[in-house]
């Protein structure tokens, strides 16, 4: 495989899936509206790959445009065909994500998610490329009691972004029962992504308020904001606050390359997989190393419950490491540098 189209490849984690593939001397297609992402973090990316001997730029292909449009997607793709590049496999990212939002503005949801998705799937389809990764979520298992979550568990969302990838993952099964000899799936139930590419030069840059805690605490020690709310010590766990699997995003975009190719090197295939470092991390304890790590002191404040969370998410990453053989790299200090590196680059640009 040769070529790829990456959908919100210019976003948090499809930004650092574009430069492992980069790297990698593929041909790489970005599809993206920039609703929650900027074009400069390809400038980032050409960087990091100059001072690595390491970019073409007749290999990167960027494409503004939205994936509900059909149009538009069919366009990429025959313009991929035009250039000898056919598209041959798609990593499925671009879509909305913040929790509270999805409880406020759920039909936007079901739209950008959901419909976004059967558009791709239908464009890619008539094209002959049946070969995708999907950006799915732990959110999918909600609060089930039995922590680490198994692939195997039955999902059970809490909150409307949920159900969206949950009726995605659903829309995929049906696809490839359907069509068994043909598609080939994966799906990527990604836990906690968080930090930065260590060189500073891409990293999350939402144009929207952040709502998860890594960007907060990175507000919190530029200054930008007070505290960083805390929701709720009341929680079944060893300090009253929540854990989460935190896992390095660069990690999680290397977890992309070894699933893309054991989807490539499977005969038709479904693939599903938690990517995560099976070792939960309190609020409290991420905030602590962050200050260990960056010397620097993060203000907080307890506050109610948010609707939506649950108290432990935890991943079982038995079958990651049995599929992918590998397992994350990255420690919690990692993330926390890398993080704080990014953050303080965006501030002085
Ligand atoms: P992000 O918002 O940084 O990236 C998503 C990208 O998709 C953005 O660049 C946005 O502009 C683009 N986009 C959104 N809707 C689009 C549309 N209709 N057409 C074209 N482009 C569109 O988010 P991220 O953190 O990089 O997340 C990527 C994917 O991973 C999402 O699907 C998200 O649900 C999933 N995910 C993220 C996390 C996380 O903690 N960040 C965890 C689990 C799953």
């Amino acid at each position: 495989m040769k070529n790829i189209l990456i959908t919100g490849g210019a976003g948090f984690i499809g930004s650092h899936i574009c430069l492992e593939f980069l790297a990698q001397q593929k041909n790489v297609f970005i599809i993206d509206s920039f609703i929650n992402s900027n074009k400069n973090v390809f400038h980032g990316i050409k960087k990091i790959l100059i001072k690595e001997n390491n970019f073409k730029e007749s290999r990167l292909h960027i494409f503004k445009g939205d994936i509900r449009d059909t149009l538009f997607l069919s366009n990429v793709f025959f313009k991929a065909k035009q250039n000898g590049t056919p598209i041959e496999s798609v990593i499925h990212c671009a879509g909305l994500k913040a929790v509270k939002e999805s409880f406020i503005n759920p039909i936007k949801y079901w739209d950008f998610n959901v419909g976004g998705s059967i558009n791709l799937l239908k464009v890619m389809e008539k094209n002959n490329c049946r070969t995708i990764l999907f950006s799915s979520s732990a959110t999918v298992y909600g609060n089930s009691s039995e922590i680490p979550f198994k692939e195997t568990l039955k999902t059970n969302p809490i909150n409307p972004y949920g159900f969206t990838k949950v009726t995605i993952e659903n829309i995929l099964d049906n696809l490839f029962e359907s069509k068994k000899n043909k598609w080939k799936v994966g799906y990527l139930r990604y836990f906690n992504p968080i930090g930065a590419h260590p060189s500073g030069l891409i990293g999350e840059n939402s144009s929207s308020k952040p709502e998860n805690i890594f960007p907060i605490i990175c507000e919190v020690a530029s200054g930008l904001r007070d505290q960083i709310n805390i929701f709720g010590n009341d929680w079944p766990t060893s300090d009253g606050t929540c854990q989460r699997d935190y896992l390095h995003v660069v990690d999680l975009a290397k977890a992309h390359r070894m699933a893309m190719s054991f989807l490539n090197d499977s005969n038709s295939t479904k693939l599903v997989l938690n990517i995560g470092r099976g070792e939960s991390t309190s609020v409290l304890d991420l905030i602590k190393a962050f200050e260990k790590t960056n010397k620097i002191k993060i203000n907080y404040k307890f506050t109610n419950r948010r609707s939506g969370d649950v108290g432990i998410s935890l991943a079982n990453t038995e079958k990651m490491v049995e599929i992918l053989k590998w397992k994350p790299e990255k420690s919690i200090e990692d993330m926390c540098r890398d993080g704080w590196k990014w953050q303080k680059s965006k501030l002085k640009n």
